[in-house]
């Protein structure tokens, strides 16, 4: 399974993103709106510069307390988010996020960002798909 098929299943959902400057504030209410758990931080849509997660941002609570939803984006995001292309295996992302202990990752062609997957995308994938060669294998030892 690749990632192609992962963001195709999607539906085009698109990539949110804030640009560089956003405050921590109004990048927690879009997560909260939109219920997404991380948000890429970009000036352009096209180049993603940092992505901010809710894990960041309770970071930022526990160390800085309720002033760091003052902070911009920048002074606490992650910089240069590992990505993936369209090509790239959704077993590669799997371990890649694993690996990272991250769940989020921007999928990226000819240097602009075409979407996004989280490690939730990549499992209920993976789960279909094992579940229909489960469903070809039996098919095959009945005889079907
Ligand atoms: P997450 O599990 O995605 O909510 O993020 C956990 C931590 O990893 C946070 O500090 C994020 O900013 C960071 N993070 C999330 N996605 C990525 C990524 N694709 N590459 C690098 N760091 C990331």
């Amino acid at each position: 399974m690749l990632v192609q098929q992962i963001l195709k299943s999607k539906g085009d959902s698109g990539v949110i993103t804030v640009a560089p400057g956003t405050k921590v504030s109004e990048a927690a209410q879009i997560l909260a709106e939109r219920r997404i758990g991380g948000i890429i931080i970009s000036s352009d849509g096209k180049h993603p510069e940092g992505i901010l997660s809710e894990r960041d941002i309770v970071r930022a609570l526990a160390l800085k307390g309720g002033a760091c939803m003052t902070e911009n984006v920048d002074d606490i995001m992650t910089r240069n988010p590992v990505c993936c292309t369209r090509q790239d295996s959704a077993d590669l992302v799997l371990t890649r996020m694993t690996d990272g202990r991250f769940r989020h990752m921007p999928v990226v062609e000819d240097g602009a960002m075409v979407g996004i997957v989280t490690i939730g995308d990549v499992v209920k994938a993976r789960l279909q798909e094992l579940s229909m060669e489960k469903a070809a294998l039996q098919d095959m030892i009945m005889g079907h």
